[in-house]
C-alpha cells in the first residue's frame, strides 16, 4: 500500500473457477482480515447486461477496508473486475423472474505470520454464481425471529463494515431462529436502546397510515445498504415522508396493533424486497405469518426491479452496464 491507503494491484487475471492455494498461516484465517461484497447482474431484453449502483459498492468496499485495516480499491478497478468476470461468465445469466448472476468481491489478507497486525499482502478476487429468487419462487411474508441474546455488531464495532466476522456472529442467531421457523433475524441496537437495527442480511422499512416510509438511522452498527438507499430514494420520489430514524419494538409492536403500521418489509440486494408477515420472539409474536404484502411493498418492489431487469425507466442513472 501507500501512504494514502491505497494498494498498488498487480497480477489482474481471470482464472478458472477452483480452490485457491494459501499458507496455513494467511492471516485471514486466524484473524479474520477480509471484507466482501455483493452485487447482481441482469440480463436486459436486448441481451446486454447490467449492474445496480456498483459504485456504491465500491464505495461501501472501501469503507469496510478502512475499518479492516485492508486497502483500498479504486472504483475504477472494481468496476473492471466485474466487467472482465462477466465479460466470460455472461452465459451463466439466468433468465426469467429476478433471475441474475449474483457477484461476490472479496478481499482477503493472505501474508504468513502469527501475530496480531494487519497483513502486508491482499488478494482481491470476484467470483459469480447464477441466483435466482432468493426466498425462492413467489413473494411470501417472511418470518423474523427476533435475537435477544445475541448481537452482531457493536458500537465502535465492525457492523458498518462487510465483513466476514459480522455474520460468524450472526450464525448461532440464525440457528435459533431457524429452530423457531424463521428465515431471517432481527438484531437490536444494544448501544441505541434496544432499538430495532437490522435483519442478518437486510434492512427494515415502516409504511405509516400516515404516509410516512420508517427505516432505522445509520448509526455506526447497521450496513449501508445499497437497496435501503434507494428504497429512501424512491419513497421520497413518490411523496412519501422517508424518515430514517430510530424505531424501537415498543413503537412496532403498538404500530401494528393499532393498524398505523400497515406495512414492514425488508430489502437487500439478493431478495431487493420481502415482505415482512411475523416477528417472533420467547415471549410475543407480533404481525401475521400469512400477511399479504401491501401496496408499497409491492409497487416500490416492482419499480426496483423493473429498474434492474430493463422493464423501467432508470431516471437516477442507477445501472452500469458491464456486457
Ligand atoms: N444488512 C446486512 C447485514 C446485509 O448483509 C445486507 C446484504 N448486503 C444488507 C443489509 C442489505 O444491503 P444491500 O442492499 O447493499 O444488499
Amino acid at each position: 500500500t501507500d501512504e494514502t491507503g491505497t494498494g498498488t494491484w498487480q497480477n489482474a487475471r481471470i482464472e478458472p473457477y477452483g480452490p485457491i492455494q494459501m499458507d496455513p498461516a494467511a492471516a485471514v484465517l486466524h484473524y479474520g482480515q477480509e471484507i466482501f461484497e455483493g452485487l447482481k447482474a441482469y440480463r436486459h431484453a436486448d441481451g446486454s447486461v447490467w449492474t445496480f449502483r456498483p459504485e456504491a459498492n465500491a464505495a461501501r468496499m472501501n469503507l469496510s477496508a478502512r475499518r479492516l485495516a485492508l486497502p483500498e480499491l479504486p472504483e475504477e478497478l472494481f468496476l473492471e473486475s466485474l466487467r472482465r468476470l462477466v465479460s466470460v461468465d455472461a452465459d451463466w445469466i439466468p433468465e426469467g423472474d429476478g433471475a441474475a448472476l449474483y457477484l461476490r468481491p472479496f478481499m482477503i489478507a493472505t501474508e504468513a505470520f502469527l501475530g496480531v497486525r494487519p497483513s502486508r499482502e491482499v488478494s482481491y478476487r470476484v467470483i459469480a454464481s447464477p441466483a435466482g429468487n432468493y426466498f425462492g419462487g413467489e413473494l411470501k411474508p417472511v418470518s423474523i425471529w427476533l435475537s435477544t441474546k445475541y448481537a452482531r455488531a457493536g458500537i465502535g464495532g465492525t457492523g458498518e463494515a462487510k465483513c466476514g466476522g459480522n455474520y460468524a456472529a450472526s450464525l448461532i442467531a440464525q440457528m435459533e431462529g431457524e429452530a423457531h421457523g424463521c428465515k431471517q433475524v432481527l438484531f437490536l441496537d444494544a448501544a441505541n436502546d434496544n432499538a430495532v437495527e437490522e435483519l442478518g442480511g437486510m434492512n427494515v422499512f415502516f409504511v405509516f397510515k400516515d404516509g410516512s416510509l420508517v427505516t432505522p438511522a445509520l448509526s455506526g452498527t447497521i450496513l449501508h445498504g445499497i437497496t435501503r438507499s434507494s428504497v429512501i430514494q424512491l419513497g421520497r420520489d413518490r411523496g412519501l415522508n422517508v424518515q430514517e430514524r430510530k424505531i424501537t419494538l415498543d413503537e412496532w409492536r403498538d404500530g401494528v396493533a393499532s393498524g398505523d403500521i400497515t406495512e414492514v418489509f425488508a430489502c437487500g440486494t439478493a431478495a431487493v424486497i420481502t415482505p415482512v408477515g411475523e416477528l417472533k420472539s420467547e415471549t410475543e409474536t407480533i404481525g401475521s405469518a400469512d400477511a399479504v404484502a401491501g401496496p408499497v411493498t409491492l409497487s416500490i418492489r416492482e419499480q426496483l426491479l423493473g429498474v434492474q431487469t430493463g422493464a423501467v425507466e432508470d431516471t437516477h442513472g442507477w445501472l452500469t452496464r458491464l456486457a
